[in-house]
């Protein structure tokens, strides 16, 4: 417990990396382990996730970097209301004037700014951040040439959004986070009665999605390091496939009887 905390005061994961087309219009424009996706579309463009607060600079400036600019930035989607993902999105939708869409499950915490989180408490407080549009399950976001989907995958949050798209002929996964941090409380939480039931559906759908371009809210999750300036590596489905296996492998020895 004091570990986390420790890790997340460091912010673990935010050093600044360069910017980086990943496949297709998707583009790397996050930190170096805590991640931000810039989509480009013919009508402007899609943030996925604003990191820690301190991020968003880093972020905006990577869109610069790239040579986008961030005013046209429409849109502005979440994996998950903790703070090193949505700690930056207030900051980035200050800069860039996009709407931000969330699943309806996550605008609670979103918009409390991660206080009385159901496993957290209010250890990892953010700039609250309520969002402008409530998705759905399945929801399809499009923004010009651009589609993407909302797939409701519970358990690290209650509304853990993992985005999916196709780019240059590629099925592209914006995990959420499958992972139950050691001071979850799964089996027997008064604030979260069927998170074990959550995990273990969210872990069938996702097993389900198609995916050859394996992407997520943590580099570690997806071996950003490794596959930096390796293009042809982010087409790694069995990374994906391995990915789940091991946090559901994980995830059984946790709540074994
Ligand atoms: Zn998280």
């Amino acid at each position: 417990m004091i570990l986390a905390a420790l890790l997340f005061a460091a912010h673990t994961g935010n050093n600044p990396i360069a910017p980086f087309r990943i496949v297709g219009n998707v583009f790397y424009v996050g930190a170096s382990d805590v991640t931000s996706f810039l989509i480009v579309t013919n009508k402007g463009h899609i943030v996925i996730d604003g990191g820690y607060e301190d991020t968003a600079p880093m972020i905006l400036a990577n869109i610069r970097t790239l040579g986008f600019q961030p005013r046209d930035v429409k849109l502005i989607l979440n994996s998950h209301g903790h703070t090193d993902h949505a700690g930056g999105i207030d900051a980035l939708r200050r800069a860039t004037g996009a709407k931000f869409l969330a699943a309806k499950e996550e605008a609670p915490l979103l918009a409390r700014g991660g206080l009385d989180d159901p496993q957290f408490g209010d250890r990892f407080p953010f700039p609250p951040t309520p969002p402008d549009t409530l998705l759905q399950d399945n929801q399809k976001v499009t923004l010009g040439d651009t589609t993407l989907v909302a797939h409701l995958t519970p358990g690290h949050t209650h509304g853990c959004t993992t985005w999916t798209l196709r780019a240059a002929g590629k099925d592209v996964v914006f995990l959420c986070s499958i992972s139950a941090p050691t001071e979850y409380k799964l089996v027997g939480n008064p604030l979260w009665p069927n998170a074990v039931e959550d995990y273990r559906s969210s872990f069938a759908k996702l097993r389900a999605l198609p995916c050859d371009v394996f992407l997520g809210s943590h580099g570690g999750f997806f071996d950003l390091a490794a596959k930096i300036g390796h293009p042809e590596r982010f087409i790694d489905p069995a990374g994906y496939k391995a990915h789940l296996h091991r946090m559901e492998a994980a995830f059984n020895k946790r709540v074994a009887p």
